[in-house]
């Protein structure tokens, strides 16, 4: 097995931007609950639960798109619980994307899910179908915080899942939120630092935003949950990214993406903005300026 500093042939590849990805959404499946802050719908814009002969189409018209001489393509599974669905649903999609891996029409696939739905049998059944990287929600290493949000798993699943997944050699990506009910700088700065202590490859940082049909919004209406402002959003980003970009972790997204029509429709309050890691980092460059 590979050290964990190690850096991966698909690492450096990411860092030359030679990834293309085919995003297919799966919103909410194998989500056991609703997480307070979560529609996945709303964030995603996709309604339907997608089905093998969507997937397909779904990477043909990537793959129309995509030079593969020059881009890995590798078919992502986001937006829900993948490990959570149902086996045999499951097996379904990755049947497709493995069909394209094994005609060499594409080279990797991903999925992302949640760190209580990760066991052996699992990782076994990724390991047939050749999934390449699994990408964790984990929002917070704080119990408080996962208990205040409804996320259903602890940090202790988290460290749990982690070690499973590294050891079957899978890459790893984990995702961590700010701004969340019952969070703070403090308890964001712990999360980061634990997140760095796990070595993933990469991280994503998201600083928690209010959408329609979600508990977040019930409380937010009610006056008990107020969000980041932008400011403070972007401040308590910049230390994160100094800790993670000094243990060498590559931050491949600060800021959720939402589709234009869904921010005007169903984003209700928060700190979103398009450019919301240039943002973070001006404030970065700000406080430390590099010599000319
Ligand atoms: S945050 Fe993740 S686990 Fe929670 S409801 Fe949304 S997709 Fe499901």
């Amino acid at each position: 097995m590979r050290s964990r500093t190690q850096p991966t042939r698909r690492w450096k590849d990411w860092q030359m931007k030679k990834f293309k990805i085919i995003p297919i959404f799966v919103p909410h499946r194998g989500c056991p609950h609703q997480c307070s802050f979560c529609n996945q719908r709303h964030i995603t814009g996709a309604a339907c639960d997608v089905t093998a002969h969507d997937a397909r189409q779904i990477i043909e018209k990537y793959l129309s798109t995509i030079d593969t001489n020059k881009h890995r393509a590798e078919v992502a599974f986001y937006g829900g619980s993948f490990t959570a669905i149902d086996p045999g649903q499951q097996n379904e999609l990755l049947d497709v994307a493995l069909e394209y891996k094994n005609a060499g029409k594409i080279q990797g696939i991903r999925l992302s899910t949640r760190p209580d739905a990760i066991s052996c049998e699992i990782l076994d059944n990724l390991k047939s179908k050749k999934v390449t990287e699994i990408e964790l929600g984990v929002q917070s290493m704080c119990d408080d915080v996962l208990l205040a949000n409804k996320r259903g798993h602890t940090a202790a699943d988290v460290q749990r899942a982690v070690d499973l997944i590294r050891e079957y050699d899978f890459s790893l990506g984990l995702q961590m939120m700010v701004g969340l009910l019952g969070d703070s700088m403090e308890k964001s700065l712990y999360t980061a630092k634990k997140l760095i202590e796990l070595s993933p490859d990469f991280v994503r940082i998201y600083p928690t935003l209010v959408f329609r049909d979600t508990d977040l919004y019930d409380e937010y209406v009610a006056g008990r949950y107020a969000p980041l402002t932008l400011e403070q959003a972007a401040q308590t980003c910049a230390p994160l990214v100094r800790l993670f970009e000094q243990a060498s972790i590559k931050i491949i997204r600060l800021g959720l993406l939402v589709t234009e029509d869904e921010a005007k429709e169903n984003l209700v309050a928060g700190p979103y903005h398009p450019r919301f890691r240039e943002i973070v980092y001006d404030i970065i460059e700000k406080d430390s300026p590099r010599c000319i």
